[in-house]
């Protein structure tokens, strides 16, 4: 094998290597961000708009969303569906 390609070959990895690491390292902090930021605005109850603290009855449907339990009951008598993403409700 030529040398000059040997010495091009090895360039090549590492230049791939510092690529891979800087995308995990970005990737790392986007699923960081996400997760800070899912967290923060899924504390809101959207039915009274209201906080809900870590003290109070909560209902957390399939798709993911909360809400307090006593905001969540009479939402279900009217209809089964998320407030937030009409995701459809099986009690
Ligand atoms: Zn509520
Ligand atoms: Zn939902």
């Amino acid at each position: 094998m030529d040398i000059n390609i040997l010495i091009f070959l090895i360039v090549l990895i590492k230049i791939l290597k510092f690529i891979y690491n800087l995308l995990r390292k970005i990737y790392i902090k986007i699923r960081f961000y996400n997760y800070i930021y899912k967290n923060d605005i899924e504390t809101e109850c959207v039915i009274c708009l209201d906080m809900i603290n870590l003290n109070d009855n909560v209902y957390i449907t399939e798709c993911g969303h909360r809400y307090h339990l006593n905001c969540i009951i009479p939402w279900f008598k009217e209809q089964l569906t998320c407030p937030l993403c009409r995701f459809q409700i099986i009690l």
